[in-house]
């Protein structure tokens, strides 16, 4: 009799016998794509990670697994602050595993959906840490993520950001490359890549642009209720910013982010630089708090 391949349990002890290591496996903490993701032990150590479950069995064509591989291959050569920290990667007969930095507080997902509009010494702490992570990739490491979203920016228990998720990324090996193809649909479309135009890092600026609008605004800059319409107006570069709630630094940073000509996008290096995130109050710390309530600066 021939098994449902889909319902082969995930063991609750892993081991990954290159690194000598046991995993137990505990609570879940959600799922993607592919993948189931829980809180894994080491049963030595004692140390709590993320740990991302892919059944082989979702993995059947080559192209998947080579955009996995990929993936991996990627995120291992990672290694900052404000990124989630690859740890290993091993399979057993059924499943592949990633093992990962944990983010206890969820993502920015969450944040935006339990806070709604957030403050601007909020909204500052949050774009100092995403133009942070999005130096590090674009200029010590050659590397778009082109996927930036709410979703894949993880917040750990001391409440810093860490950029996740490289499914979509890619590395860029010359200034000049301009990439021709995506495998995937981003969230916060750049509108190069919608005219098929040749994209690289100024993507990912596009993207923050729209996330930073979401977190002041409290909703995304170019919301339809269709995507054609959407896409329309992201080609248009057509959206407004609440002169009311949005101050003018703020709104100036945005505006810099979401030009529709790649050339003249502002970069993340540049961003770093902007008045709105060297001047006005930058939080050291935000109370987890925050993430609930709005927090009341003193
Ligand atoms: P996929 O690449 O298959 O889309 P994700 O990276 O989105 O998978 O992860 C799926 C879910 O797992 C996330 O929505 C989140 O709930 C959880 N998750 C992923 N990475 C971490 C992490 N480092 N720490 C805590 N939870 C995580």
């Amino acid at each position: 009799m021939s098994r449902n391949r889909d319902t082969v349990p995930i063991p609750t002890s892993i081991p990954d016998t290159q690194n000598g290591v046991t995993y137990k496996r505990l609570h879940y903490l959600g799922k993607g794509g592919f993948a189931k993701c829980y809180e894994f032990q080491n049963a030595a150590t004692g140390e709590i990670v993320a740990g991302k479950v892919v059944p082989k069995t979702l993995l059947t064509k080559q192209h998947q697994k080579e955009k996995m591989m990929q993936e991996i291959a990627l995120h291992k050569t990672l290694k900052h602050r404000n990124v989630v920290m690859f740890k290993s990667s091993f399979q057993d007969p059924n499943f592949v595993y990633i093992t990962l930095e944990i983010c206890k507080k969820q993502s920015m997902m969450e944040l935006h959906k339990r806070r709604g509009p957030l403050t601007e010494p909020e909204v500052r702490y949050y774009m100092k840490q995403i133009g942070e992570g999005m130096d590090y990739l674009h200029n010590t490491m050659k590397m778009i993520h082109r996927d930036l979203k709410l979703g894949n920016i993880f917040i750990n228990s001391e409440m810093v950001l860490k950029l996740g998720d490289f499914g979509l990324a890619t590395r860029i090996s010359s200034p000049d490359e301009r990439k021709k193809t995506l495998c995937g649909t981003p969230n916060y479309i750049a509108p190069e890549i919608l005219t098929k135009s040749g994209h690289s890092f100024a993507v990912d600026m596009w993207s923050s642009g729209c996330i930073m609008y979401t977190l002041l605004v409290g909703k995304p800059p170019f919301e339809t209720s269709s995507l054609k319409e959407t896409y329309s107006r992201i080609k248009r570069t057509e959206y407004v910013i609440p002169e009311d709630t949005v101050g003018p630094a703020a709104s100036n940073l945005i505006t810099s982010m979401l030009k529709n000509n790649p050339k003249t996008r502002i970069t993340a290096k540049e961003m770093l630089d902007h008045e709105f995130l060297t001047e006005g109050y930058l939080p050291k710390r935000l109370p987890t708090s925050s993430l609930t309530v709005r927090p009341h600066f003193t």
